[in-house]
């Protein structure tokens, strides 16, 4: 019992959020929630989330810093970083466009925008808050593609980490890596030992967090629950079946394929090594707040070095969200069926393309999605407001977007790594 290994401690802490979570649901009154001493449970619940999620977030900038430097530098100057910041790219923008199409063509079969071949428009309309819109998008990073150039290079490093500007910090790290390559080893040696130390040390502060996972896990999802319950309205129900579908075909299918054929590793191997990971994602509802995990598992569990990892995972979790670019599409979609728009091969283009562009600026936080979906609405000339009715499920849908997002970055890593020719854990054959 004692022995029971993270992932299965944090899988037995989602059931009992769950659970727990539904029973304070239920004896949850406007004016009555169950409590100890006039302290509802729910407000101890989001406390200890809230611990949990900043204790996550507190280890990400000396974390991010300090395996970006160590990486570059290790892998040193010239070629190769180049080469595999290409390959890096190139993966990260083929494996988003076939998770922006496989969004697509869900939500063309299942057609969740209709209700009995008719726009289900006004049924949803009448449901949707339109109030607590902006500020629910607000402060969640644009989708903006000049920004986004703007914001790789910050004019104050400071501030970019104060502000949690993660491609900022990447870029500036990045080069604080390659430069260190060129300085003699004089120099060079401590500050690499320097770093070295630095990431060290956070790996194993995540460690030590990751022991409280569980509780943390629990909390944050008994308040979900315990909040908004598990209750659908149909068409909206549909629409959520439809991205899950997706959701899956893209992490069970097409991610595999790639890594069994291209990375010649153990597709279902690997995901289970992963499972600390995605289920630390499913939970916060954030790949940002995760990547401290998702560090730790991939070079722990999958096997993957410091090298690759340290360069792919920071960049992937800002820059590659499978799910989060799946789910706009999806989203935009299926509330231009609800609105009857008329779905021409042009008004798709626009909406996969600008899915494409803004998963890349979008934040790994809670609801990120939410201001990507506004600029695609405005750019196909639907209503901004209609957002309000994809709330209804939003951290349902958040939970399992955010899982593949991570999934993705581990993905492309383990792939990466194998071609630089790394034996890994999960490798199908020795050779
Ligand atoms: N929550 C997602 C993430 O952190 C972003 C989103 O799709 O809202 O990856």
């Amino acid at each position: 019992m004692r022995k029971l290994a993270l992932h299965w401690q944090i899988l037995i802490a989602i059931v009992l959020a769950a659970i727990v979570g539904s029973i304070v649901k239920h004896f949850t009154t406007e004016t009555f929630a169950p409590g100890w001493l006039g302290v509802s449970f729910v407000s101890v619940f989001e406390f200890i989330g809230a611990i949990f999620l900043n204790a996550l977030k507190m280890i990400i900038v000396p974390l991010i810093t300090s395996s970006i430097v160590v990486g570059v530098a290790g892998i040193g100057s010239g070629g190769n970083i180049g080469a595999l910041g290409i390959r890096t790219l190139l993966f990260y923008a083929v494996t988003t466009l076939a998770a922006i199409l496989i969004g697509l063509i869900a939500i063309n079969v299942m057609t969740p925008g209709y209700v009995d071949g008719r726009p289900a428009g006004d049924i949803l309309s009448l449901e949707a808050p339109a109030n607590d819109i902006s500020e629910r998008i607000e402060g969640r990073g644009a989708g903006d593609v000049v920004e986004l150039f703007k914001r790789l290079v910050p004019p104050n490093i400071v501030m970019a980490a104060a502000e949690g500007q993660m491609l900022g910090l990447i870029f500036f790290s990045i080069l604080f890596g390659y430069f260190m390559t060129t300085l003699s080893h004089d120099y060079a040696d401590p500050l690499f030992k320097f770093w070295n130390g630095v990431f060290n040390v956070m790996m194993h502060m995540t460690e030590f967090i990751m022991k409280f996972a569980p509780i943390g896990v629990f909390a944050l999802i008994a308040a979900v629950i315990a909040e908004t319950g598990f209750a659908a309205a149909r068409p909206l129900a549909n629409f959520a079946l439809a991205v899950l579908a997706a959701l899956l075909l893209h992490s069970l299918i097409t991610l595999p394929l790639l890594l069994r054929f291209i990375g010649r590793v153990k597709p279902f191997a690997t995901m289970r090594a992963m499972s600390p990971a995605l289920l630390t994602a499913f939970s916060t509802s954030s790949s940002s707040a995760t990547l401290p995990v998702t560090m730790d598992t991939v070079e722990e569990k999958v096997g993957v070095s410091n090298q690759v990892s340290s360069f792919v995972l920071p960049l992937g979790a800002t820059v590659n969200m499978n799910g989060t670019a799946l789910y706009e599409c999806a989203a935009a979609m299926f509330l231009a069926q609800a609105y009857g728009l008329e779905l021409s091969f042009g008004v798709q283009f626009t909406i996969v393309t600008i899915a494409l562009v803004t998963s890349i600026g979008v934040a790994g936080v809670p609801s990120a999605s939410l201001v990507a979906i506004a600029i695609i609405l405005a750019a196909v000339g639907l209503p901004v407001e209609a957002i309000g009715v994809l709330l209804v499920f939003d951290r349902v849908l958040d939970m399992c977007r955010t899982s593949v997002n991570v999934w993705g970055d581990a993905c492309c890593a383990t792939i990466i790594a194998r071609l630089r020719g790394e034996k890994t854990n999960v490798a199908i054959d020795a050779r």
